[in-house]
């Protein structure tokens, strides 16, 4: 690999290193001073170092441009042939779109370039060169399908409607975790590879552990309830949750980021105030921290009233009615139900009061009509993002509830045993990132919001 330095213009010298030396003489030189946004137009006549990757070049002959992009924005690199010595003219018109560059150079005020200004190089280092063709066009000019975008995943998030994602992601949760903190909620990890099955009937992935069968967990449930009999109070875990369902939908993954919270001494009326007040303060932080990134994807959030509106089940069902679905009393609604009733409605909102069978087992049911449960959804009209419930506290009830469900409570032996020693009330919830994240920024695809997604097809990159 052939590095050319220039100093002051003039070519200071070509050499071949081997990997080596390649390495470290790269480690040397590489020295930024500034990302794209630092630089203003008053900075006329600094001399800056910037690096980044060649967008795109615009060759007129006399005079060559290259836009050059970093994790802050463009900047435009401008030579006029006649000012620039040759080698590094020459040179720079050859490199291919995409390779890695290092550039030292003056800043000059330039009204029509973007921001503001241009660089004039003085230095141009090439770091590592891109092959070409590219896998696939990253200007926008060229669209290209989900699929051929996460095969080339590490291209695709270069785009700055990728990489918006994943900031307003970022920010996302630490808005989730600034203001669980606040509420006095301690942050968990819970194991992800487990004997059991947290609830039936949910498709679970299946892997060898040593000589014995295990499974990748589909919900931090069972634990973080075992918390609550650690007598830690409240408790959250933002993680991987795994499916093995063989979902093929544009809001199902088969590895997901679920957040999850637990609180001892409250009901489901309580977790459900903290979780609309939670979607609230990620909404209002989003659109205060992120306001370049809802730019970049031209979508401005409309930050949710509060309190959201609360309709029983038998609410929905009868919105579901004269929307013209009908689903019997008793069965979970099916998504293009979901749709209508979330038109309906058209903001977010809550589900409550489920008919207990459609509920897991550890969910509460009301003490005066079993029929029904302490329990709820969160809806978005397009989709479901979060569930929840007060949860059976007794020990007699709960081996009760998984015997009725038609499961071995020897296999949850491990649960059950907490509840036998001082299981304190206890209620919480569970909502999908992703699902938050999509429809905040009314994204159509979940792949979209997660880096290296895991569906039915898809196990790599
Ligand atoms: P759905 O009925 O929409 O498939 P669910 O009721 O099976 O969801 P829960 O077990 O209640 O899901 O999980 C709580 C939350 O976790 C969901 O509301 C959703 O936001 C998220 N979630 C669950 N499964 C998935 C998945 N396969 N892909 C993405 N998010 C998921
Ligand atoms: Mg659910």
């Amino acid at each position: 690999m052939a590095i050319l330095l220039f100093r002051n213009g003039v070519l200071a010298h070509t050499k071949t290193y081997n990997n080596d030396t390649l390495a470290s003489t790269s480690i040397m030189d590489v020295m930024r001073t500034h990302y794209a946004s630092d630089i203003t137009p008053e900075m006329n006549g600094d001399l800056v170092t910037v690096a980044g990757w060649i967008h795109e070049m615009r060759d007129l002959g006399g005079i060559y441009f290259l836009v050059l992009r970093d994790r802050s924005g463009f900047m435009q690199i401008t030579m006029v042939k006649k000012k620039t010595d040759p080698a590094l003219f020459d040179s720079a018109r050859r490199l291919s779109r995409e390779s890695v560059i290092l550039i030292e150079g003056i800043v000059k005020e330039e009204e029509k370039a973007p921001n503001g200004y241009e660089i004039i190089p003085q230095t141009l280092n090439v770091l590592a060169e891109s092959d070409s063709p590219l896998p696939m066009d990253i200007t926008g000019k060229v669209g290209a399908d989900i699929d051929t975008r996460l095969d080339s995943r590490f291209m695709d998030l270069r785009q700055r409607r990728s990489l918006a994602i994943f900031v307003i992601r970022h920010h996302v949760l630490q808005a989730v975790r600034n203001f669980l903190e606040s509420e006095g909620f301690l942050e968990i990890h819970t194991p992800k590879v487990v004997a059991a099955a947290t609830e039936g009937g949910t498709a679970l992935f299946p892997i060898t552990y040593f000589n014995r069968e295990a499974f990748l967990n589909q919900s931090p449930q069972l634990y973080k309830q075992i918390m609550m009999a650690a007598g830690f109070d409240r408790v959250y875990e933002i993680g991987a949750i795994f499916r093995a369902e063989e979902h093929d939908t544009l809001r199902h993954l088969n590895e997901a980021t679920s957040i999850d919270i637990e609180a001892s001494f409250v009901d489901q009326f309580d977790v459900m105030d903290i979780l609309e007040r939670l979607i609230h303060e990620v909404y209002v932080h989003v659109s205060h921290s992120c306001a370049p990134q809802l730019r970049d994807l031209g979508v401005e959030p409309v930050i949710p009233e509060l309190p959201f509106k609360r309709l029983t089940y038998d609410d929905a069902l009868d919105i579901a009615t004269q929307q013209g679905y009908s689903t019997e009393w008793g069965e979970d609604f099916g998504t293009a139900v979901e749709r209508a009733i979330g038109n309906a409605v058209g903001e977010h909102y809550f589900i409550i009061d489920w008919p207990t069978d459609t509920k897991p087992y550890y969910t509460h049911p009301y003490e005066n009509d079993q029929a029904y449960s302490r329990s709820f959804d969160l809806m978005h009209p397009r989709m479901e993002l979060a569930s929840g419930s007060q949860r059976i506290h007794s020990y007699h009830l709960l081996r009760q509830r998984i015997e009725a469900c038609g499961l071995d409570p020897d296999g949850f032996d491990f649960y059950l045993k907490a509840f036998r020693y001082g299981m304190p009330p206890h209620a919480g919830w569970g909502l999908g990132t992703e699902r938050l994240i999509m429809t905040m920024l009314h994204v159509e695809n979940i792949r979209e919001v997660v880096l290296f997604p895991r569906d039915r097809r898809r196990l790599s990159p």
